[in-house]
Parts: structure tokens; C-alpha cells; sequence
């Protein structure tokens, strides 16, 4: 059973209240006649998202980031945020990098820290996030349309490549540049969800969703879950060129932890949207379309590309 069919068999509970429980990126609430608020929770823990040796300021950052991206990911702009923090004894020196790494991502985002609890147990990080989101341009998974554009924010495979480093055979490694290697390093302890963006591009958008677990499963999410299906080229997926010259496109498609946004628009919003990311320097690009086929298909040079049932796994 994988987490999906978890939450679904045991805690899918109709809701009352809430404009939208399950199922997104965050749920929303009503927080006044033009305005949602848009709560979400994301952990990370011990052995499973960082180790031992992961350092305080880029967990504490990035336990963070990855809870802003699930209100970017809705049209939302993250406001304040609660830490539930479990240690096994305090550690001054950590606690103050980590609490600087939490800071920093909290000021560059404008978020406030308003409250947590502090337990002694397996470490884990855990936070909850609110945003605010206008009702008109509130981006929900549900309103992608059949025939719609699909585009990325940022090039992604980079937090990937850095995680799986060490599977990736010798002769690929060898072509890896110092500075691409750095890049990789970078966007893996660092996310920086677009929200910028989002915000100026969210009335040309229809739905988005945040790349946690890689551009395949995500897309699932996004159009299988409204009976649709999409058209994906590989070729037009923004990528470092290493990507291309070694083959490693399972590893851009499945790796995960990317933290851009996949988006979904109208066709005649193109130019717009590709005006927007060239003035904000961002790499972003369309990479295919929504279609009424239930299933993805990818595409690379125009012929079908099959991915392996365990995606980059097979290099280990
Ligand atoms: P994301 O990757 O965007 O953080 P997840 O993949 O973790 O989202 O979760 C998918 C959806 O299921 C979200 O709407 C989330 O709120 C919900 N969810 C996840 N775990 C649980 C749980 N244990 N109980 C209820 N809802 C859950
Ligand atoms: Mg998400």
C-alpha cells in the first residue's frame, strides 16, 4: 500500500466546514469574503530526510522552504508557521544554526513564527504552515483543463543528481562539472519555492502543484486525479545539458525534491507566461499538454519513452 492508498483507506473523512480537505497541497478555509487561508503540514525526520551529519542551517532552512512551496503551490502567500520540533537532548550548538537556517528562509519569505512544541524523541521536524490566498485566483488541482499548456518554473533534476550521487556510475560522474555539482548541492539543501512567480503569473494559471516526489508521480496527481491524462516532451523539460549528453532523464523525471512548480494554463496565456519567466530570469518552460487520455506519455526526439518501473533506481 503506498501513502496514497493509506491516507485514502483510513483518513479520508468528509468534511463540513472546510472548503477543501484532502487532496491538495494545502487545505483551505474561509477566511473572508475575498480570501481563503490555505494550511498545510510537512516533516521531515531522522534517517528518512536528513542524518546526522546534515547541516543545522540547511535543515532548518529547508524544513521550512518545503512548507512554503505547498502554499505557492495554491496561489498563496505563506504568513505564519508552527515548529514542532523532537530531539533526543539539546544541543546549543545545533540549535542555534538550525534556528538561523529557520530564520533566515522565515525572513526572506516574510513568514512568522508563531508557535510550536519541543519534545525529546526521535528527531523530527515538523511544521505547519497558514497562508493567504484570493478566492479568485486560488490555484486547485481540480481546475486543470483538458487541452491545457503544462509548464515548469525552474530547471529541475539538481537536488536529484546531488542525493543519488553516489549511484551514478563512474564514467557519467566524470562529466559532471565542479560547478554543476555545486548547483546540485545547492538546490538540494536550499529550495527556494518560486513564489514570486506564482503570484504575479497566478491569473494565467488554471492548477499547480509543488515537485516533492518528482515531475512523474506529481503529474499523476495533478491530471490523472481529474480523469485526465498528459503529453509530456522530455525534450522541452528545462534540465542541465549533463542531463541530456548522459541519458539521465529517469533520474530528472522521478528523483524528486525539485520544490519548482508544475503548472497548467490556457494556451493563449503562452506568451505571457514565457515573457514573465524571461523577465524574472527563470528557465522555466512548457513541457507538454493536458489530454483526455488517462495515462502520461512521454516523448523524447518524438518517439514514445517508456520509464523503468523503478525510475533512476535501476542505476544502484
Ligand atoms: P504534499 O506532498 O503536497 O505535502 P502529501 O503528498 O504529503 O502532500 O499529501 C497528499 C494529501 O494528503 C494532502 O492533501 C495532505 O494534506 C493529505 N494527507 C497526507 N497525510 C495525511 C494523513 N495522515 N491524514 C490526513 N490527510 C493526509
Ligand atoms: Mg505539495
Amino acid at each position: 500500500m503506498n501513502e496514497f492508498d493509506l491516507i485514502n483507506k483510513y483518513f479520508n473523512f468528509p468534511t463540513v466546514y472546510a472548503d477543501l480537505g484532502i487532496g491538495d497541497d494545502a487545505a483551505l478555509i474561509s477566511k473572508n469574503k475575498n480570501e481563503f487561508y490555505a494550511i498545510s503540514v510537512d516533516t521531515l525526520n531522522l534517517n528518512h530526510h536528513f542524518t546526522n551529519t546534515s547541516d543545522p542551517f540547511y535543515l532548518g532552512w529547508k524544513s521550512l522552504a518545503v512548507n512554503i512551496s505547498d502554499i505557492v503551490a495554491m496561489g498563496g502567500i505563506p504568513r505564519y508557521a508552527l515548529l514542532s520540533l523532537s530531539i533526543v537532548k539539546p544541543d546549543a550548538s545545533w540549535l542555534s544554526k538550525f534556528a538561523k537556517g529557520l530564520r533566515a528562509c522565515a525572513k526572506k519569505y516574510n513568514v512568522e513564527l508563531i508557535g510550536g512544541d519541543t519534545n525529546k524523541g526521535s528527531p523530527s521536524i515538523s511544521i505547519t504552515i497558514i497562508g493567504d490566498v484570493l478566492k479568485k485566483s486560488v490555484l486547485r488541482r481540480d481546475k486543470v483543463q483538458v487541452n491545457d499548456e503544462i509548464w515548469l518554473t525552474n530547471e529541475i533534476g539538481y537536488a536529484a543528481l546531488h542525493f543519488h550521487y553516489n549511484k551514478i556510475p563512474q564514467k557519467n560522474r566524470q562529466a559532471i562539472s565542479s560547478y554543476l555539482k555545486k548547483s546540485a548541492h545547492e538546490n538540494f539543501i536550499k529550495p527556494m519555492p518560486p513564489l514570486n512567480f506564482i503570484q504575479k503569473a497566478k491569473n494565467f494559471i488554471n492548477g499547480a502543484i509543488d515537485l516533492s516526489d518528482g515531475l512523474a508521480g506529481d503529474l499523476k496527481h495533478i491530471s490523472l486525479k481529474n480523469g485526465f491524462g498528459a503529453e509530456i516532451y522530455i525534450d522541452k523539460i528545462p534540465m542541465h545539458k549533463w542531463f541530456r549528453e548522459n541519458n539521465f532523464y529517469e533520474l530528472v523525471l522521478t528523483g524528486g525534491e525539485d520544490y519548482q512548480i508544475l503548472f497548467t494554463s490556457h494556451k493563449k496565456n503562452h506568451n505571457k507566461i514565457n515573457n514573465l519567466l524571461k523577465k524574472l530570469s527563470m528557465t522555466g518552460a512548457m513541457i507538454g499538454y493536458v489530454s483526455n487520455k488517462k495515462r502520461i506519455q512521454y516523448k523524447l526526439h518524438g518517439q514514445p519513452f517508456h520509464l523503468s518501473k523503478d525510475g533512476f533506481r535501476h542505476f544502484g
